[in-house]
């Protein structure tokens, strides 16, 4: 399989995919009171234009397919669109990220297909904090549809929690706890400073303090090279990892802001209205509708080829994008 490169030399084997820029909740960090402006239906991509992509994405040496929004999970047919993912390109991995609302309803389903991995954002323990970011969620109706997952399916989990100062920076130990209890691994990241962040700046809290605010500091020992990656050989992304010397269980920390990871950036987005993306914080990318409605291939395999070569070198020089991240895809 030929490898897709980006520019600075790096090979992009991972796509993060947004099947809807709509949501259920309003976490305060990411969207409005009132929502966004959603896009009408006919300028997001059908899942057969996004099957056909993900074919040209996988044969153009893409490895790894993870599955945003918005919420994902609010888009009729999604586990649908899985599983016929899964069933015809098999040698793709395809993992799924959500805020978990639905998956109480979902786990049956969901657990039956061979998923690569699964997310959930959990940003409180505390059910008040949660309906406070959120704005509308239910702490209780996502810790259980975790336990209904756990209960079906090994499919590996993780928990990601965005860290703020003053806000959830003191319940590192309980989401510590549910996620041993439930054999996830929690990854704490630092919040993002995207233009429209609706979230006070003053709450960013860096990695190097969340790791000096670890209970047992002392124990989680930074895990070692050969122990990393157990996902296939897929690198893990931004998130350095730490295992804690006496219990084993492995923490992620995600310095999405203060350390460099774009040296080593394997990724491409794709928005939910099929533009393709070669940084998170690009103001603009290319789009691959026209062409992929038009079944047109060779145009969209040069219009990724294009968009690899232009990947900013830092995220730092690319002019930081005006749009929600729900609209970009997280
Ligand atoms: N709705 C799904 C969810 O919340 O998991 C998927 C989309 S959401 C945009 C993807 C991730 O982006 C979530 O984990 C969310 O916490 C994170 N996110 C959104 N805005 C952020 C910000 N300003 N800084 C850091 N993370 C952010
Ligand atoms: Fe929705 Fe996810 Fe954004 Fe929260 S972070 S508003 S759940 S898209």
């Amino acid at each position: 399989m030929a490898g897709l490169m980006g520019s600075f030399n790096r090979r992009l084997d991972y796509v993060r995919i947004s099947v809807t820029d709509r949501c259920n909740y309003r976490c305060r960090y990411c969207m409005p009171e009132e929502g966004v402006d959603w896009l009408e239906h006919d300028r997001i991509l059908t899942y057969e234009d996004l099957l056909v992509l993900s074919r040209v994405l996988h044969e153009m040496g893409v490895r790894k397919i993870r599955i945003t929004g918005g919420e994902p999970t609010v888009r009729k047919g999604l586990t649908g669109f899985l599983r016929r993912l899964h069933e015809e390109i098999p040698t793709l991995h395809v993992a799924l990220t959500t805020n978990g609302s639905l998956l109480l309803s979902m786990a049956e389903e969901l657990s039956s297909i061979p998923l690569a991995g699964l997310n959930v954002s959990l940003d409180s323990m505390d059910a008040e904090k949660f309906r406070f970011l959120t704005r509308c969620g239910s702490l209780d109706v996502v810790l259980q549809g975790i336990l209904a997952f756990r209960e079906r399916s090994r499919v590996p989990l993780k928990i990601n929690t965005v860290l703020m100062r003053g806000f959830n920076d003191a319940e590192i130990p309980d989401l510590l706890n549910f996620a041993g209890s439930c054999g996830a691994v929690l990854r704490l990241i630092e919040f993002m400073p995207l233009d429209d962040s609706v979230w006070s700046r003053d709450r960013f809290i860096s990695a190097d303090e969340i790791l000096e605010s670890l209970p047992d500091r002392g124990k989680w020992i930074p895990e070692s090279t050969a122990r990393r990656s157990p996902n296939h050989g897929i690198p893990e992304g931004p998130a350095r990892y730490l295992v804690h010397a006496e219990t084993g269980q492995r923490l992620g920390i995600i310095a999405a802001v203060g350390h460099h990871f774009c040296e080593t950036c394997n990724r491409l987005r794709i928005t939910a209205t099929g533009e393709l993306r070669s940084c998170l914080f690009s103001p603009e990318g290319v789009s691959l509708r026209e062409a992929l409605r038009a079944k047109d291939l060779e145009t969209v395999r040069g219009l990724i080829v294009a968009e690899a070569g232009r990947k900013p070198k830092c995220w730092k020089d690319a002019s930081v994008s005006s749009r929600h991240m729900s609209q970009i895809g997280g």
